[in-house]
């Protein structure tokens, strides 16, 4: 497929998009994009999320008796499966489109792959690998760690106001469903900029950002802390009225949604004439500028109301160098009036 028809692509290769990101219609007044901006955010991601959920309750979760109590067997389990799913998604993604290139770099933001850029930032010098084994070896574990607490609170009927169930609250837990994506924008941008602040930056948050070139694998490679402020996300079932599918629901989001970022791809090509959206754009100009766009999509566009809105645009790109050079400006004031005191 021509990317050239979506977009440009600079003297070394890096691939931008012609278009430029949007915050939610509604924000904006547009109202007459808003069946299709609910489409895009159902469909194909939210959908496979819920999906992935579903199949977790009927046939991954213990019945409710077994998760009373914790126990290592239901835990290893979820484990278990948890390290299987990412393994196949993440891996799937990172086979096709890093190891067999499938469509080389079409689409794709950055020029280079990561594997072409050994760095001493990483264990063992490799990006893939360093990534891969955070992931994999603390990632997951809190994820999991997270999960079987919520469960097995769930299982005890420990609820700040009480667990709903589908029967008797079925509306509100449909409109619960339509908003964990704004949960996640919410939660995500409160904890990403507060680890952006410089001491937990250089401590914690700059493990993640050692991929300045994100793959897949890159999604869930962080420091423990982290990994545990942003898995938390989901604690908020337990102050919202909501049931164990909408919070596993969640969770998918947080686990498996953590690769949309990441992908590094505009489009993934499916066939000659069909590509699916990755929306990956607005993280990847995070991992790219650091202080632009700490949350997602631009559903609550905190981003935009707080001044860090970044829509891969000419504008957008000087008014973040403006906003840079102000902060810089503020700094260099601060050092000089601390030397003369
Ligand atoms: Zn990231
Ligand atoms: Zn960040």
């Amino acid at each position: 497929m021509d990317d050239t028809l979506y977009g440009t692509r600079d003297k070394r290769g890096n691939w931008t998009p012609n278009e430029t990101l949007r915050i939610a219609p509604f924000w904006e007044g547009r109202f007459n994009k808003i069946g299709r901006f609910l489409f895009d955010l159902v469909w194909p991601w939210s959908a496979f999320h819920m999906a992935t959920a579903l199949l977790y309750w009927v046939f991954v979760l213990p019945d409710v008796a077994t998760m009373q109590t914790l126990s290592w067997g239901w835990a290893i389990w979820l484990l278990v499966v948890n390290m299987a799913g990412i393994f196949l998604l993440y891996g799937g993604i990172e086979l096709l489109f890093y190891i067999r290139r499938k469509q080389e770099t079409r689409f794709k933001f950055n020029h280079k792959f990561p594997s072409e850029n050994p760095s001493d930032v990483f264990w063992f010098k490799s990006q893939n690998l360093d990534n891969f084994l955070r992931s994999f070896f603390v990632g997951i574990p809190i994820w999991t760690l997270i999960e079987v607490l919520m469960l097995w609170a769930f299982a005890n009927g420990w609820h700040v106001f009480g667990w709903v169930n589908w029967e008797d609250n079925w509306l509100w837990l449909v409109a619960l469903t339509f908003l964990v994506p704004a949960i996640h924008e919410v939660h995500f941008f409160c904890i990403h900029r507060l680890i952006h602040s410089p001491f937990l930056y250089k401590h914690i948050h700059s493990v993640h950002h050692n991929s300045i070139n994100p793959s897949p694998w890159s999604s869930l490679s962080m420091h423990p802390i982290e990994h545990t402020l942003y898995f938390a996300e989901i604690v908020w079932h337990l102050i919202i009225p909501s049931n164990p599918i909408v919070m596993m629901f969640n969770s998918h989001i947080v686990g498996y949604g953590a690769l949309n970022g990441h992908i590094g791809f505009d489009k993934l090509e499916l066939t000659d004439e069909t590509t699916l959206d990755s929306h990956a754009y607005a993280h990847y100009l995070h991992h790219k500028y650091f202080e632009v766009n700490y949350g997602a999509d631009g559903i609550v566009p905190l981003d935009k109301w707080f001044g860090y809105w970044h829509d891969g645009s000419k504008e957008a790109e000087d008014a973040m160098k403006e906003r840079f050079r102000a902060k810089k400006e503020r700094m260099k004031a601060r050092k000089t009036g601390a030397s003369a005191t």
